[in-house]
């Protein structure tokens, strides 16, 4: 099964033309899951028929909330950089113990885990649903997500994300925004600075401005749950001007800003925003900040909630939190107990040479089999 995902190349990018359907991917699943005797759906996205999400349930008997278990990952991945793999990325590879192929830890590799747990229930009577939710362009605008709570779907008591914990249950993350202060000037000759407005003096005050903002939100926010206590913002990257002889006409800076659960994303960046206005405030340059993504909202669960606690017994691992971002706050938006739990390692995701394990596989399996039990037979 996981060569057969692997094989499809399903990555989803902010760029329009590396960007992937994921179709192939979602069928393969859809196909595998009918065998098994779950009610399939493919839900493609609003404006994007070649994205779709799956639910695919077993066990529901038509009720329309009652209760269960869900499986969720996402069925995309990040672009490939195929020059830096030592193997083909696209041909999953089983080599010292690891299966290599882009997408193997990063989650293609939770979904033949998941099937493989919910063969064992395939004839068995359940109390409960056990549902399975494959989403779309999570590595990207998280659409997919996104669609499924405006779609009020899927409706459960618990959930798990399969990304890759090292098989740790997280019931924590931080928010991640990726955003742009833009300033536009106007260009001239640099030997009179009457002749143009410089972007780049602009934005030197700016930056001021982002860093005494960073100073202010950590002193404000912290959690002991995380390695990194406070909020973090990130100035990642600039690009302005064009010459040392012509007064900066344009520059444009790229933040990562990384907010503790219970912080308000869109609070934060109104107030960025309004730091960004003021600094630029009589500069006769015009400045503009925008998202390419509405932001991945922070997440946060009880620790000791039941979900997390058992998953910690059965894993043998603490709970925990994590520095990056994912669907967690979609599902516990839809009314779900929610925790990240999955087998492969962050550090391998989004690298070259990606690989999933075996080690992870069999302990997996058996912590899902335990776990549906308990929620979907009771
Ligand atoms: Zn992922």
């Amino acid at each position: 099964m996981l060569n057969q995902l692997v094989a499809e190349p399903s990555i989803s990018s902010t760029t329009a033309d590396i960007d992937r359907s994921n179709l192939r991917v979602v069928e393969h699943l859809a196909n595998w899951l009918d065998d098994l005797g779950f009610a399939t759906e493919l839900m493609p996205l609003p404006d994007r028929p070649d994205k779709a999400n799956l639910i695919a349930t077993l066990g529901a008997n038509g009720k329309s909330h009652p209760g269960g278990l869900v499986l969720a990952g996402h069925t995309d991945t990040v672009p490939v950089d195929e020059a830096l793999w030592q193997s083909d990325p696209f041909q999953l590879k089983d080599k010292d113990q690891r299966f290599y192929g882009l997408g193997s830890c990063d989650m293609k590799g939770f979904f033949p885990v998941a099937l493989q747990a919910a063969a064992a229930f395939a004839d068995k009577t359940l109390s409960s649903p056990l549902t399975i939710v494959a989403t779309s362009d999570e590595e990207s605008s998280m659409a997919g997500a996104r669609y499924l709570v405006e779609s009020g779907r899927p409706k459960a008591d618990y959930a798990i994300i399969g990304e890759p914990t090292g098989l740790q249950p997280i019931y924590a993350h931080k928010g991640v925004s990726m955003m742009s202060v833009t300033v536009h000037g106007a260009a001239g000759h640099s030997s009179d600075p009457s002749l143009g407005n410089n972007a780049l003096d602009t934005m030197h005050s700016v930056m001021g401005a982002l860093m005494v903002f960073r100073e202010e939100l950590a002193h404000q926010h912290q959690h002991p749950g995380f390695t990194v206590q406070v909020p973090t913002l990130n100035l990642g990257c600039m690009r302005a001007g064009d010459n040392p002889n012509r007064i900066c006409g344009h520059a444009e800076l790229q933040i990562d800003l990384r907010l503790l659960p219970g912080m308000d994303s869109d609070a934060v960046h109104r107030q960025l925003e309004q730091r960004c206005q003021e600094a630029a405030a009589g500069s006769n340059t015009h400045l503009t900040v925008s998202t390419a993504y509405p932001p991945v909202p922070p997440f946060e669960s009880p620790a000791d909630g039941d979900l997390t606690v058992t998953l910690s017994k059965l894993s043998g691992h603490a709970p925990g939190t994590v520095a990056f971002g994912t669907e967690a706050h979609f599902l516990q938006t839809l009314g779900m107990q929610t925790a990240v739990w999955g087998p492969g390692s962050i550090d391998q995701a989004h690298q070259p040479n990606e690989y999933l394990e075996h080690a992870h596989i069999q302990p997996a399996i058996d912590t899902l089999q335990q776990i549906i039990s308990r929620y979907c037979q009771a």
